[in-house]
């Protein structure tokens, strides 16, 4: 976490600061710990590049603010079951994928967008399904995609995605999680997008704490019932700590090194290619991508005796979707980028922090050389 932020958190945590008060109380305790509530969601709309601090809404996750949205999107329609269209993408985190099922049985119509090998989005493909879904009569539009991918880093074209969609009249939502801190310049200005999904924890704040920006008028039930918190737009105490802790993170992130970051990654996936033959790295091609993640897969290696062979060197990665049982599952990212099962199963995703320098890329390379020629050949020792 970045320091201000545990700064933050500790700050609006202990009692003896008397900064523990509940920001809905009237007493002086309450209206204490208002300011900092108010003062976060100024910071956070000044670092998004966003004229009215209103306008953003605290949740307690992405997850919370993207269910929101679609879901809230959904209900403040007078008879949502008739004409609700949902356009999203198929390599969208579950949040996202698993509230259009919901919908779905609900009755919302939903469409999903392919992408290519690289994980890139057709915006040729996104235009069609546009004017074929606008032109029908009383049809309500929806549209949600990520801004950035989690499993492959892969960028999105969501500028001119979102102006797409409001040319065929769309409602946007965006999933900025992947966003700040790690695409550099991204603000939301000039952006004429409705809704956007964010998380602390991604961006060195606590976890357990989100935000959804509401343009100003946009119509959204509320999920939440019993508490006029957030203008009656999600009912619960707000996480005071927690929101200060996130704004505090968020102002960090003009501080952070882009280039020093990107450069790690790239020396990374160098290194990797130089050293271990049967590499294919994922998303790495012409696609733009965030700056620090990357996701490979080596020829005859599964995924999870990769990650449980680095676990015990101490290096934390992940590869396809973990299920309840602890074994890998596919990823449904790497599926619809055309992948098989295995080799969906399998990829690594490495993310890089600002924290990270030249000696950990260089430590974590040898172990992965050590790891992968230990699985391609068991006879190998730990040496
Ligand atoms: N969307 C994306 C792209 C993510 O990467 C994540 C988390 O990894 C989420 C949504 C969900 O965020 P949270 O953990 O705050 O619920």
């Amino acid at each position: 976490m970045e320091q201000a932020a545990l700064n933050a958190l500790l700050l609006f945590s202990s009692p003896e600061s008397h900064n523990y008060g509940n920001a809905s109380s009237v007493h002086w305790a309450g209206r204490r710990v208002r300011g900092a509530v108010d003062a976060a969601r100024e910071t956070i709309a000044r670092c998004l590049q966003v004229d009215d601090a209103d306008s953003i809404l605290f949740t307690a996750s992405a997850t919370e603010s993207i269910n929101t949205a679609l879901k809230g999107a959904f209900f403040s329609k007078k008879s949502p079951t008739d004409n609700f269209h949902l356009l999203t993408s198929s390599v969208e985190h579950d949040a996202t994928l698993e509230t259009m099922k919901f919908l779905s049985e609900l009755g919302a119509k939903c469409s999903i967008l392919k992408v290519n090998r690289e994980g890139e989005l057709s915006l040729e493909e996104f235009e069609e399904k546009l004017m074929a879904r606008s032109s029908r009569e009383g049809d309500f539009l929806f549209v949600s995609l990520l801004v950035a991918n989690n499993e492959t880093g892969v960028v999105f074209p969501y500028r001119k995605a979102v102006e797409l969609a409001k040319k065929y009249g769309a409602m946007v939502h965006l999933d900025a999680v992947q966003a700040p801190g790690k695409l550099p310049g991204f603000n939301l200005k000039d952006l004429d997008v409705d809704l956007v999904s964010f998380s602390a924890h991604k961006i060195g704040g606590p976890k357990g704490v989100g935000a959804l920006y509401v343009k100003p008028g946009t119509k959204l039930s509320s999920l939440l019932h019993g508490g006029a918190q957030e203008k009656r737009r999600r009912a619960g105490s707000i996480n005071v700590a927690g929101v200060a802790a996130f704004a505090a993170a968020f102002e960090c992130l003009p501080d952070r090194d882009y280039v020093r970051i990107k450069k790690l990654r790239d020396i990374l996936e160098q290194k990797i290619r130089d050293a271990i033959p049967g590499v294919h790295f994922n998303g790495g091609g012409a696609a733009e991508r965030i700056v620090n993640t990357s996701n490979f897969v080596f020829d005859g290696v599964r995924g999870e005796s990769l990650v449980v062979g680095l676990d015990l060197e101490g290096f934390a990665v992940s590869s396809g979707s973990a299920c309840n049982s602890g074994s890998i599952l596919p990823s449904h990212v790497l599926l619809a980028m055309g992948h098989d099962k295995q080799s969906a199963a399998s990829a690594c995703r490495v993310s890089l922090g600002p924290g990270n320098t030249e000696e950990d890329v260089d430590s974590f390379v040898e172990t992965l050389i050590r790891t992968v020629r230990r699985i391609r050949d068991p006879r190998t020792t730990l040496a």
